[in-house]
């Protein structure tokens, strides 16, 4: 499984760090970033992060 933010839909609210911060990071430009080589298996929290996002910016696949 991948995460995948899509940045011209994140607003920057910072659940999907919340949530999944072994994947998610709230980067200098605002925005949530895919942390790089984290893996959303072995994390277990992908999908709870992408239905928290208030604008579905995160996709899981
Ligand atoms: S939950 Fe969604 S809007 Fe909020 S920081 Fe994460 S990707 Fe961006």
């Amino acid at each position: 499984m991948k995460a995948i933010v899509d940045l011209n839909l994140c607003i920057g609210c910072g659940a999907c760090e919340g949530i999944c911060p072994q994947v998610f990071r709230m980067e200098s430009d605002g925005l949530a970033h895919v942390i790089e080589g984290a893996d959303c298996d072995a994390a277990g929290c992908c999908p709870d992060a992408a239905e928290s996002c208030p604008v579905a910016a995160i996709a899981v696949e």
